[in-house]
Formats: structure tokens, sequence, C-alpha cells
């Protein structure tokens, strides 16, 4: 047996899993796919899901209740099909190995690092952008070279049926699989022995993902979650950063891994910004509970959890403050401020992901900065300030996934900037430059030349090699 090969693992209940991924493992060890043929396979990606577009925003709509298509079509739609093409088109020079000298003790070899596919490698997605969060990993790893096992959510369901349709339709299985089902499949899907796990969701399921991950030391790249705090610096517009406070937050119904979670912000400041918020609302989102471009809760058991948490507040003694009316049967959870939620309770110690937002008041921006740095690292930070030296202090102090200074969750959707958490909020990188390195090894590989300069070291040492360690370690 090839000492590569990797062996496959039973997993109790889920042979077929297995069965798929040594299909898989066997068609990577025939032949890798070259620049060409990952060409093809992105374009043809491309055009199906293009031409497939409106039955995923009515799939996603049918499975959320009611989901905008506008932000469907953005933020599904749009960010995979440029994430597609800038794979397409940075691909070739990416696949380039680099070459160049040794380091000048070992001229005149050379070097070069090569960028090899993993093999096979797992996706797990979440719900909450089904689409987005299922393809652009799998774009990246299809363009690296990877053979893919995809792993939707089962919250969505006509989604993820979609997803498999897709997928059959461009792929065959021993290239691209998909494979449905519940947390037990999810569960057995994280002990397969693969080349590369690539999870997207929760911080607490992330660790299980890791922890059956090692059992077979599989690497992994876990996208996370958190709480995200926006800091408003005392003298920035206030009407400004509310704005593009609530277009991150309400986009979705706040159902997003990078929606502000809650606002640092000096007490005096907070009137004025609950009445900001006020107007946003009433301007953007007339008639809440029957607008199309406000999204549903997924859910009721997520729509449980949040009036839950919000409940559990106002009972000790938080100020709510919903601006507008929802509609429960739908789940229609309407944008809901809250002012002085005890540090203690669900909202302030959990992630929101949904369309709730404390307001946290504090004195100065210098303790908005101690008051993030005592809490786990967050997935996104967001800091609204014209001051370059104390924004300077904000982006050196802090620790977060990424940042957008003076708007929320933009960072997300740069082609040229990697997108990942630290800490709880997540390991390793994608989009950009990431997402091919992440799914591809890079092999350091040394060519010796006919004569070699290690031939001056090799003992018995005598005066020659006295007088090269001597200058070595001078
Ligand atoms: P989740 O409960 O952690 O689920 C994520 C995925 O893991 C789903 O496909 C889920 O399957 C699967 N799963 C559930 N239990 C599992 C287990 N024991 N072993 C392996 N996989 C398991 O998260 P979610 O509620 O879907 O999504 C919300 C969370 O994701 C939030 O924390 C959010 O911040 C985070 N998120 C992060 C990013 C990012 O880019 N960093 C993006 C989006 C969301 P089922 O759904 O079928 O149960």
């Amino acid at each position: 047996m090839n000492a590569q090969i990797k062996p496959i693992v039973a997993t109790a209940g889920f042979d077929p899993l297995n069965a798929v991924l040594a299909k898989q493992r066997a068609a990577h060890q025939r032949q890798v796919p070259g620049y060409r043929q990952r060409i093809d396979d992105l374009e043809r990606l491309r055009d199906r899901f293009k031409s497939r577009l409106d039955e995923f925003v009515a799939a996603m709509s049918a499975d959320f209740g009611r989901r905008s298509r506008h932000e469907s079509l953005l933020s599904d739609g749009m960010t995979v099909l440029a994430e597609i093409d800038h794979v397409r088109g940075h691909l070739r020079g990416w696949m380039r190995s680099k070459r160049g000298l040794a380091d000048w003790l070992f001229w005149p070899a050379t070097t070069a690092v090569r960028y090899q596919p993993l093999g096979v490698v797992g996706i797990i997605a979440p719900w909450n952008y089904p689409v987005n969060l299922a393809l652009m990993p799998l774009a990246a790893a299809i363009g690296a070279g990877n053979h893919v096992m995809l792993k939707p959510s089962e919250h969505t369901p006509r989604t993820s049926e979609l997803l498999k349709s897709l997928l059959a339709e461009v792929f065959p299985e021993d290239r691209v699989a998909t494979v449905l089902g519940g947390v037990e499949l999810a569960a057995a899907f994280t002990e397969l022995p693969f080349d590369h796990l690539f999870f997207t969701g929760s911080t607490e399921v992330g660790k299980r993902v890791m922890a059956a991950a090692a059992k077979n030391l599989v690497p992994v790249t876990l996208e996370l979650g958190g709480k995200s705090p926006a800091i408003i610096a005392p003298d920035y517009p206030l009407k400004t950063a509310v704005e593009r406070i609530a277009a991150g937050k309400w986009l979705n119904a706040g159902q997003t891994c990078i929606a502000t979670d809650y606002v640092l912000l000096e007490r005096a400041q907070i009137p004025m910004f609950v009445e900001h918020m006020r107007d946003y609302v009433v301007q953007r989102y007339p008639d809440l509970a029957n607008n199309p471009d406000y999204t549903s809760v997924i859910n009721e058991r997520q729509f449980q959890r949040l009036t839950g948490w919000i409940e559990e507040a106002r009972s000790r003694g938080a100020t709510v403050i919903e601006l507008a009316a929802g509609d429960a049967a739908r789940r229609i959870l309407a944008p809901t401020l809250v002012l002085d939620a005890p540090d203690d309770c669900k909202l302030m110690q959990e992630e929101l992901f949904g369309p709730v937002l404390p307001l946290v008041a504090v004195p100065s921006v210098p303790a908005a900065i101690d008051y993030v740095n005592a809490r786990p690292r967050p997935l996104a930070l967001y800091h609204f300030d014209h001051d370059a030296v104390r924004t300077e202090s904000v982006l050196e102090r802090t620790v977060a996934g990424g940042v957008t200074v003076n708007d929320t969750v933009l960072h997300f959707a740069q082609s040229k900037l990697p997108f990942g958490g630290v800490g709880p909020s997540g390991m390793g990188h994608y989009h950009a430059k990431e997402s091919f390195l992440t799914f591809s090894k890079q092999k350091p590989v040394l060519y010796q030349a006919r004569l070699s300069s290690m031939a001056l070291m090799r003992p018995p040492y005598r005066t020659l090699a006295n007088l090269l360690v001597k200058f070595l370690t001078r």
C-alpha cells in the first residue's frame, strides 16, 4: 500500500460517507486536475449557478419563511460569482511554482515552492448564508485542484437539496459530493480522515469539530462566530454611524456572523442613537411585518431563543425598545434595541445572531477598548472615528478577526482581504489568495546542483572547515 494513502477509518453507521471519500481519494490519486481542468470546472459551476440563481433565491426564501430577494442576490449570488471570477482570474499566477536561489551558503543550489492540492476536502456550511458559505469555500477548493465533500445545513432543506442538484449537474461524484442529513450525519462527517476540514458555524460546534478531526490529525479551518462590537467615538457623526451599523445589522435580520453584536458609546449619545435608529427603521422598513426587504428568523427554535433572551433582559431591568411591529406567527422579529442589560444576562454573554442590538455605555474610547479586551476575541470589530491617532490605538490594542473602520461588515466583501477569526472566533483564513493557500500544500523543494558547496563541510574537519565554522559563528 502506498505510504501516503490514508487508511479509511470506519465510521459507525455511515459507511456511504466512507465509500464516497474512498472514491474521491482514488480519483485524486489517479490524476490531479491541471489548470485547464480547474478553469473548466469553475466555468461550468459559474454557468449553472447563474442560470439557476432564481431557483436558489426562491429556495432560500421558502427556507427562511421570508428572505429579502435583493439581499439573497447580493449576499449569496453576487459574492459567489465574484469569488469564482476572482479564482479564475488569478489561478494561473497562484499555481505557478515560485523558483529562487538557495541561501548563499548552499549556492549554486536552487529552490522552489510548489502548490499542490491537498486531496479530499470536507466542507461544512451553516444555514444563515447557505449558498455563499457552501460555494465560496468550494470554488476555492476546486480552484486549488481538490475533491470536495460538502455538508450543507439541515435547517435550509430546500436550498441544501438545490445545492446537491446543482453540484451533481456540474461535477461527477468522485470530484464533488453533497451529503445531506442531521446532526448525527454531521458528527460522522467530521470523523472522516479528510486531507482538510473547512467548517463554518458556531464556536461551540467548532470545538466538537476540531476534537473529532484531531482523532485523524485532520487540519481544520474554523470560521466561527462571537460577539462583534462597534465602538463610536464621541465626536463621530452619530447619524452616519447609526445608518452604517443598521445596514449591516438588519441585513438578513441580524443572522450574520459579522453583524454588530453590541455598540459601545458614551451614555450621552444613547438617546440620539435610539432616535436615529428609530428614524432609519421607519424610513427603510415601512410596514415591517409585510415588508419584503426584511427577513424572518430562520425557525421557531431561533425565534424562541431570541425572544427568551430579550424577556430575560427586560425582567432584569433592561429597557427594551422595539423599533417596529413584528409578527411572531411568521417569525418576523422587529429590530430591537436593549439599554442597560445586566452584564451576566444571555444577551450580553452569548452571540445574538438576530435583530437585537444592546447599547453599552462606556466613558471613553480607551474604556471601550478595555471592555472589548476583557472578553473573548471577536470575529469582527467596527470603529467609527475620524481621529487617526485614536483609530490607530483601537487597531493596535484590540485583536479581532477583521475590522471595518467607519462602516460595518464590508471587509468581508473585499477580494483582496483574507477573512477569518482569531481564537474563539476561528482559525485560518479564506477569501483572496488565502483561499488558494488554505486548500494547497505549499511544498518546498531544494534542487541540489552538480557541484555542491556542502562538500566543503564534511569530516574530517581541517583548516578550511575551521575557517568556515569560525566565519559562520562570528
Ligand atoms: P452550527 O449549529 O454550529 O452549525 C454549523 C454547521 O455544523 C451546520 O451544517 C450544522 O449542521 C453542523 N453541525 C451541527 N452539529 C454538528 C456536530 N456535532 N458536528 C459537526 N457538525 C455539526 O451553526 P449555525 O447555527 O448553523 O450557524 C450560526 C453560527 O455560525 C454563528 O455562531 C455564526 O457566527 C457562525 N457563522 C460564522 C461565519 C464565519 O464566516 N465565521 C459565517 C456564518 C456563520 P445542521 O445545520 O444540519 O445541524
